[in-house]
């Protein structure tokens, strides 16, 4: 039977990319082949049920062996990999690795260095999964592909592990933000569930961002410079000075841990018309209102300073921290905690700065933590997996399962 190794290098050689920019569901086609052959793995494995959904799910369940009354618990991963080139992925096995500066493309001289990534010196010894330096791995989420897959595995070839019902659900379109609005969770009936979706041995991640996003569209007027006084109104100059009126130390490069950040992503403006794009970010809802209020008061400001709608400012919310469903449920917290611990990992608890699916299932109705998976550097050429840390990742959801623990 295939290894966990062999299966890793053979998702990871698939591309998968996901799209920004396509309106389909889920935005690639290749998602869909991959999905295809996750269902006949997850058949070959002998999961039941095992389908693949309308939303882009792959969705499979292993019935409880038990009759104590234990809840259904779920696992989730995407499919998809982030926005990197994916073209022609050839993942290279280090074995034993030195603890030096890892060549990853002699001819390109692409090497990461540990200098730059000062945490590959806590990988000495170990077995590494690399890039060629031309792409990303795809580590982030094709290892907590594997990783259930192999934990799935574990528990039927071990009956004397009690579980309650187990369901597996892969998704798509988890980097452009977009898969788990689709999520159905009538096909996932679980108390709660886990996204295997993390980056270092140990990692447990139950608060996210509240995150939006504002969109500001300008109108000015334009006329003749000569003769524009008293008359123009300049897009260029309201940019700046709309920007100027939001918090000007909130922004990603200052901040860290629970602070929040406005970000300006894009702003494009002429003389007589503009468009700004902002994220928002805040872990506290309260103060993630208070952003988002700021952008309607430096709205009204401006337009009572113009004498016309020079801004409109439209807000949309895109997800929430996790936390304020997950408080209320800590035992699937706790639960995680000693599963690690039993498989002798001591949880690395960090708020996440940014969003994960696990934050809009778990609006949903289904609290759902994230879990390591035993890669760093994601999204670029210097990813990285560490084949141990996935068995340590293996060890933990088949302890999570095991309703003895
Ligand atoms: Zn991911």
């Amino acid at each position: 039977m295939e290894s966990m190794k062999e299966r890793f290098v053979r998702y990871t050689s698939i591309n998968t990319r996901s799209d920004e920019a396509s309106q389909t569901i889920p935005s690639t086609k290749r998602q869909t082949e991959f999905a295809k052959i996750l269902v006949a793995d997850l058949k070959e494995i002998g999961l039941s049920d095992v389908a693949l959904h309308d939303n882009g799910y792959v969705i499979g369940h292993l019935p409880a062996n038990t009759d104590q009354d234990v809840p259904a618990i779920g696992f989730i991963a995407h499919m998809d990999t982030a926005d990197y080139n994916s073209e022609g992925i050839k993942p290279r096995i280090i074995e034993n690795y030195d603890g030096k500066d890892i060549v990853l493309n002699q001819s390109l001289n692409i090497v990461s260095r540990l200098a730059d990534f000062p945490n590959l010196k806590n990988y000495k010894g170990k077995t590494l999964v690399v890039t060629d330096g031309t792409t990303l791995l795809g580590g982030d989420d094709k290892a907590g592909i594997v990783e259930i897959m192999e934990a799935m595995k574990i528990l039927l070839a071990n009956p004397s592990i009690k579980h309650g019902t187990i369901y597996v659900g892969f998704g798509p379109d988890e980097e452009i933000g977009r898969g788990a609005d689709h999520f159905d969770v009538k096909a996932f009936p679980v108390a709660y569930a886990y996204t295997v979706d993390g980056d270092k041995l140990g990692g447990l991640e139950y608060e996210t961002f509240n995150a939006a996003a504002a969109n500001v569209t300008l109108k000015g007027i334009s006329v003749h410079p000569g003769s524009a006084k008293n008359t123009m109104v300049n897009c260029n100059k309201v940019a700046m000075e709309f920007d100027r009126m939001l918090p000007q130390c909130a922004v990603p490069e200052c901040t860290e841990n629970y602070e929040g950040f406005i970000m300006l992503l894009k702003s494009d403006t002429a003389v007589d018309h503009g468009q700004m794009s902002y994220i928002i970010r805040d872990h506290d809802r309260s103060k993630f209102e208070v952003k988002k209020d700021l952008f309607k008061l430096a709205e009204k400001v401006i337009n009572e300073r113009y004498g016309m709608e020079a801004i409109k400012v439209d807000l949309k919310d895109s997800y929430y921290n996790m936390y304020d469903i997950i408080k209320d449920h800590m035992d699937c917290v706790d639960h995680a905690k000693k599963a690690m611990e039993k498989a002798g990992i001591t949880p690395d608890v960090q708020p996440v700065r940014g969003g994960t699916d696990g934050s809009k299932i778990s609006f949903m109705g289904i609290p759902t933590p994230n879990l390591f998976t035993g890669v760093e550097n994601l999204h670029g050429r210097h990813e990285f997996a560490c084949l141990e840390d996935m068995e340590a990742s293996v060890k933990t959801i088949v302890n999570i399962a095991n309703c003895a623990l």
